[in-house]
């Protein structure tokens, strides 16, 4: 399966839009938004920008998209405030005038439902500067989407200033090939990720790609950013060595079971199974800063883990929360390879799987934080 032509997060603000599904993210975006800001901060007093870039890379649709755009722009607007207020100290600092915000998604990302909300975004931004009374200036914002992979170049060389990606980089640019043999079999029958029963050779087919795709990840930005500019990246990662534990590779083994039952059921086939591998890899810390380590260009100046915790919101289940944001993000593979009919069916038996688990034990999905600097 083409990723970059079939992945894509539910559009729209419907009922199983991602839109509609991103509260954990969003949560755990906002537990780290002190880190985001003091990382836009120290680039804007090292750089000094006239014209600052702001990439927000695998931005998807809905309220999370412009909530970090906001957080970024107020958070220069209070630095250069700070400066204006302090000009004695800061005589060779200048003010932003001009915000260029460049959002990247895959191309099949819906863009449209971003490009609506833009006037009123626009306004909002204007009106909170207002509001602040700051000191008179309004920058000229100037936002456009950039349809591509981040796997590769997307930006002109030495164009950004800070760099923003969350819950985006735990996807692979592609299912590993080497998951197959060479007739096209699957080595890692019945599961949709790396568990208990997987042989080695699916473990390190899902490193060596997480390995190749992060490295020219890193190299592109490396790039495309100015010199001290800073990159902030959110994804998931796991624990320790182990890579089946209570984290995030628990949430794949539930899908897999979900998927099991279907097959039990006569609803899909067994192959069909066999030949669905997610293009999906949790990191371990180490492995993380073994690629940052190779670039020469970038220095790693933080990383941090944050545990997410699986409380419910309002009346739902945690499980059906879960599943409602696991379908957002993977309906459009999972609808591809077997046909949609069976996602409420699936869905279904996932969130009563994960509810019935965590009676037993509770799961603890972590998520890394990178403040990383071009040097
Ligand atoms: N940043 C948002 C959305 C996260 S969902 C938030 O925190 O809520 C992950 C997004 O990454 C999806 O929209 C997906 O399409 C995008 N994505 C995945 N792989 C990508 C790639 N190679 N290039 C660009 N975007 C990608």
């Amino acid at each position: 399966m083409d990723v970059e032509k079939v992945f894509h997060m539910t559009g729209g603000v419907g009922k199983t839009s991602y839109a509609k599904n991103s509260s954990l993210q969003k949560k755990a975006c906002d537990k780290v938004k002190h880190i985001i800001i003091e990382a836009v901060e120290e680039v804007y007093l090292a750089t000094t920008p006239k014209s600052i870039g702001i990439a927000d890379l695998g931005c998807s649709s809905g309220p999370n998209t412009l909530s970090i755009i906001k957080d970024i722009f107020q958070a220069i607007q209070s630095i250069s405030h700070k400066i204006m207020m302090h000009r004695r100290h800061h005589p060779h600092h200048l003010i932003s005038d001009e915000f260029r915000v460049y959002l990247n998604d895959l191309p099949t990302n819906d863009f449209n439902s971003i490009f609506k909300a833009l006037p009123e975004f626009h306004r909002l931004l204007r009106q909170d500067k207002n509001k602040d009374n700051n000191d008179g200036l309004i920058p000229s914002i100037f936002m456009g989407g950039y349809p591509g992979s981040f796997y590769g170049r997307l930006f002109p060389n030495s164009s950004l200033h800070f760099v923003h990606s969350s819950y985006s980089l735990h996807w692979l640019s592609r299912v590993p090939p080497a998951l197959y043999d060479k007739e096209g079999n699957s080595l890692n029958k019945g599961c949709v990720y790396i568990s208990e029963s997987s042989p080695e050779v699916v473990q390190k087919a899902y490193l060596n790609q997480f390995q190749q795709d992060f490295s020219l990840f890193l190299r592109s930005r490396s790039e495309e950013l100015v010199v001290d500019g800073r990159m902030v990246l959110i994804f998931l990662g796991r624990r320790g060595t182990e890579h089946v534990d209570k984290g995030n590779s628990f949430f794949w083994q539930i899908l897999s079971r979900s998927f099991a039952i279907l097959v039990s059921q006569g609803g899909i086939e067994q192959e069909k199974l066999d030949s669905y591998d997610v293009h999906f890899y949790a990191p371990s810390r180490e492995e993380v800063e073994e690629e940052v380590r190779k670039q020469e260009s970038i220095k790693l100046e933080r990383l941090d883990t944050i545990e997410m915790d699986t409380i419910e919101q309002g009346i739902e289940s945690y499980g059906t929360t879960v599943a409602k944001a696991v379908r957002a993000i993977q309906e459009s593979m999972i609808s591809s390879h077997f046909g949609e009919k069976i996602l409420d069916a699936l869905f279904d038996n996932f969130a009563r799987l994960l509810d019935d688990e965590l009676v037993k034990e509770d799961i603890k999905p972590i998520t890394f934080v990178l403040v990383l600097r071009k040097i």
